[in-house]
């Protein structure tokens, strides 16, 4: 065995499907967001990023920052331990309360990660259960798909947000199954929101448990940031609701959210939040403080769509292929993997912005893109300037525009034909 070219090959093989992946070195700077310094051999530059997932810049608002520094000074760095052993701590006890409030559950648990957190809750609840029946999204996250693996349940996958075709399975799997429904609110490639109403209705009349992802919703939607289930209203006909602390709230960690007995059970019987390390309570205390801070303050939010609305209109204009979304997600069609990446390398070497190219398997073959998400920091002169630099490459590299490509794009990658007609074409 010859284990290097083992390895050599199958990073070659990534090579050869042009989606071998590439971070830049980047380095954010406090109090000019979305700006960052990106170095690279034998420069550094400031550039402008157009891909955080820091959706509303709360990563460096003063409020958490402080929280931050605050539990430094008074309680050092890390947990001491798991939560089993000595890591247990105060921050991260009170955080579980403010989340559990959010979402108005009478509990919640706290993991090192929104990945950890659908792992370990998902592959627990199915496997307590007895002979359960997973229904799971096809686009569900890889996190999901990993605690639906692991549970070692029966799994059927139901059509992108399609409730006819979830009935038919929770129809042939009877009332009287075990089921657990796990799917996503916000889906963060193409931007679009689940029928979450419609599959609370089925969940009740099949006596099924539902489980939401709102990674990509908290602190972003609802009137106190509890995601699309607060915005309409839906929180109490989901029996579990998971998201991160590490997106719109701008820290690190995951958690659901529920009952107390089905809290209690994951606490005490899932391995990936038994036997690792509690969360420091340097991030609680953040964490809580952006919270706390999105629970009252809508200005975030209201900018963040204006400025997501903005910057859909003006590439639309543009005839740029931006996709169809329903949020705060901006995805701009390519189709191609090599050019994907080029486009992305040309944006950052040429005008400075940073956008990373989304490939296989993140998104479909076929359906590379440019993933744009503009926060409340991206001013209307920064959404010009980043329409002006993507015609520039569009233009140059010979990517399609939305009109040349209308009738080769469907399903969930329909390419939003207001563009067209705006563009008056
Ligand atoms: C990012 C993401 C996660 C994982 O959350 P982390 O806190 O980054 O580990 C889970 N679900 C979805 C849909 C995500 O996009």
């Amino acid at each position: 065995m010859d284990y290097r070219r083992f390895f050599e090959d199958a990073i070659d093989q990534l090579h050869a499907e042009k989606r071998y992946r590439v971070f830049a070195n980047l380095e954010r700077i406090v109090g000019k967001f979305p700006r960052a310094l990106w170095r690279t051999a034998d420069s550094t530059r400031e550039i402008t990023v157009w891909c955080s997932n820091d959706y509303l810049g709360m990563g460096q608002h003063p409020a958490v920052i402080a929280a931050m520094h605050d539990a430094s000074s008074r309680m050092g760095s890390g947990a001491g331990g798991t939560r089993n052993i000595s890591g247990n701590n105060h921050p991260l006890v009170e955080l579980e309360s403010e989340l559990a409030d959010l979402h108005n559950k009478e509990a919640g648990l706290v993991f090192t990660s929104g990945f950890v957190s659908n792992e370990a809750s998902i592959s627990t609840i199915g496997r307590l259960l007895p002979n359960c029946l997973i229904l799971s999204d096809e686009l569900n996250h890889a996190s999901m798909i990993e605690g639906v693996r692991r549970s070692g349940a029966e799994k059927k996958i139901f059509r992108h947000n399609d409730v006819a075709h979830l009935e038919e399975l929770l129809k042939a799997a009877g009332k009287e199954r075990a089921k657990l429904i796990v799917f996503e609110s916000v889906y963060s490639m193409d931007g679009d929101i689940a029928p979450i109403a419609a599959i609370a209705d089925l969940a009740e009349k099949y006596n099924a448990m539902t489980y939401i992802d709102e990674v990509h919703a908290v602190g972003m939607y609802g009137n106190r940031g509890g995601g699309i289930t607060d915005q309409e209203g839906l929180a109490d006909r989901i029996d579990i609701i998971e998201g991160t602390l590490a997106k719109a709230f701008g820290t690190l960690g995951g958690y659901i959210t529920g009952s107390k007995t089905v809290i209690d059970a994951v606490r005490s019987y899932a391995p990936g939040f038994i036997f690792t390390t509690a969360l420091p309570p340097v991030i609680a205390a953040a964490a809580t403080a952006s919270i706390r801070h999105l629970k009252v303050s809508q200005e975030e939010r209201r900018l963040h769509q204006r400025q997501s609305q903005l910057a859909k209109d003006v590439l639309a204009l543009a005839n740029l292929p931006v996709m169809e979304s329903q949020t705060h997600i901006v995805p701009v069609h390519v189709g191609d993997p090599e050019l994907c990446k080029m486009a992305s390398d040309r944006l950052l070497e040429v005008h400075g912005i940073y956008i990373q190219p989304i490939n296989y398997p993140t998104v479909p073959r076929g359906t590379e893109r440019l993933r744009i998400t503009p926060t409340p920091f991206h001013s209307d002169e920064l959404v010009v300037e980043l329409k002006e630099a993507l015609v520039e490459v569009w233009t140059a590299l010979g990517i399609p525009f939305a009109k040349d490509n209308l009738p080769v794009i469907e399903t969930n990658t329909r390419v939003v034909t207001l563009a067209v007609s705006k563009a008056g074409g």
